[in-house]
């Protein structure tokens, strides 16, 4: 069976103005859980999720009170791996037993550090937006397309850790959920990896988990069912079918902003150009359409 890796934004578990509520996010978990479960009987699947919202919400929730010890963000992320990766599992779980796979499919949730550089740049200038957005200015955050937002460094993956242990849990018939909120920032300081405070995207970290397992395809289910040229323009248009080479065009363009779609086209490029098969981006609620061949956009090293 082919290896593939679908890669879940924020909105799979938090819609436009929801507040975020365990039930909202279990329902929105609904729509993209069913169609995996469903794919698990053809391909070999790792999921993959963001946690922007969840990150912050924690953060938040530590500074609003001088009575409890604050946590590094690195040991937020680890939390947060725990919390989405529960409430994944129990939507999986229910769906494969609705499907009646549930004793053939095995599933977990691997707790992944990913390596990054102790120089990387982004330390220096970070630029990932995480927690609630404000309509008013707040000290030490920043304008964003969303209102004013915290921001944290987001330097790039260089090693998914545990990539061996889920390649070896693939073959056993293992549905992995891994890379979780892109992964627990770690430095290597010898024989030790060393926790760094920062959020490293989970498009950059899946691809890079793909190369390092050999998936076959990455998918990226957003809120979009395509990548558009001119987004958000009168004469935007839609792309069905993309070469790397034109992806990297469009990028240089302009045509993909650095805090959402842009991560998502380089992660697409860095996964094909590695030996990865194919790469798709598409809707939460497109996943399986997507995969038939039916909707979002198609992304490939050759022109065909
Ligand atoms: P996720 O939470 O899934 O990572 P993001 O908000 O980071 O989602 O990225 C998806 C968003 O990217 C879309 O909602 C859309 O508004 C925006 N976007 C920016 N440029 C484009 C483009 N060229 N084509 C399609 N969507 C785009
Ligand atoms: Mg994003």
């Amino acid at each position: 069976m082919k290896t593939l890796i679908v890669a879940l934004g924020g909105n799979a578990l938090i819609k436009p103005g929801e507040r975020g509520t365990p039930e909202q996010m279990i329902n929105n978990l609904q729509a993209p859980i069913k169609q995996i479960a469903k794919l698990s009987e053809e391909y070999n699947i790792v999921i993959t999720h963001g946690n922007g919202p969840q990150v912050g919400a924690l953060l938040l929730q530590q500074e609003a009170t001088e009575e409890i010890t604050r946590m590094p963000l690195q040991i937020l992320v680890a939390e947060t791996q725990g919390q989405i990766g529960f409430l994944i599992e129990s939507t999986l779980d229910e769906e494969l037993m609705r499907l009646g796979t549930d004793m053939e499919k095995y599933f977990l949730t691997v707790l992944t550090y990913v390596e990054v550089n102790p120089n990387d740049r982004a330390f220096i200038r970070p630029t990932k937006p995480i927690g609630p957005s404000y309509k008013r200015k707040r000290p030490g955050y920043v304008k964003t397309s969303k209102g004013w937002r915290r921001v944290v460094a987001s330097p790039k993956p260089l090693r998914i850790v545990q990539a061996r242990e889920i390649k070896k849990l693939i073959q056993e018939n293992f549905i992995i959920i891994s890379c979780g909120g892109g992964g627990i920032p770690v430095i290597k300081d010898g024989t030790h990896f060393q926790g760094v405070e920062a959020v490293i995207d989970k498009d950059l970290a899946s691809a890079k988990l793909g190369e390092q397992i050999n998936a076959d395809i990455l998918l990226i289910a957003t809120d979009v069912e395509k990548v558009a040229l001119n987004y958000g323009r009168v004469d935007y248009k839609y792309l069905d079918k993309v070469t790397t080479t034109d992806a990297k065009a469009y990028l240089r363009q302009g045509h993909f902003p650095p805090g959402s779609m842009g991560p998502k086209i380089q992660a697409v490029i860095n996964f094909l150009e590695s030996g990865g098969e194919q790469a798709i981006i598409t809707s939460i609620e497109k996943i399986k359409e997507a995969l038939e061949g039916k909707a979002g956009t198609h992304f490939s090293i050759e022109e065909n």
